[in-house]
């Protein structure tokens, strides 16, 4: 797998509002992308640390797995997002290696990456996404 850098560190938080005066405010980091992703029921913003960035994820329905999250361990951080040159390879790679993977195909996520997750079960208690953009 050939993985180049953290692509973004993923928070679940309770209000997108507040999380993000936090970042703007404190941090001094800009918010420039709000989006939400429907089929994963979160609304999401970024901010670019480097060439890394920061999702702040807010649940969007009570029973999305981000709301699911947040009430079993609170705020905090949610997942970390690998990127890698050939997501499918890479998908194919961490199961051969015996990964429990959540995404059996890479699908569409926020700001047109494309995405799959690992189970955290398999990747030692941390949520993983690998993603890669093919704009590039
Ligand atoms: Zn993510």
């Amino acid at each position: 797998m050939q993985t180049t850098h953290i692509e973004h560190i993923g928070i679940a938080v309770k209000d997108l509002k507040e999380a993000i005066s936090f970042y703007e405010d404190v941090l001094g980091l800009k918010c420039y992308n709000i989006e939400e992703v429907e089929d994963q029921k979160v609304r999401t913003a970024f901010f670019m640390v480097g060439q890394t960035k920061v999702e702040l994820l807010e649940s969007t329905s009570p029973d999305g797995p981000v709301a699911k999250f947040i009430e079993k361990r609170g705020e905090g951080i949610h997942h970390i997002a690998f990127a890698v040159k050939g997501i499918e390879e890479a998908l194919e790679h961490a199961r051969k290696k015996g990964v429990q993977t959540i995404d059996q195909q890479p699908r569409k996520g926020a700001e047109g990456l494309d995405i799959a997750f690992l189970h955290p079960r398999s990747t030692l208690g941390v949520l993983t996404e690998l993603c890669e953009d093919k704009s590039k």
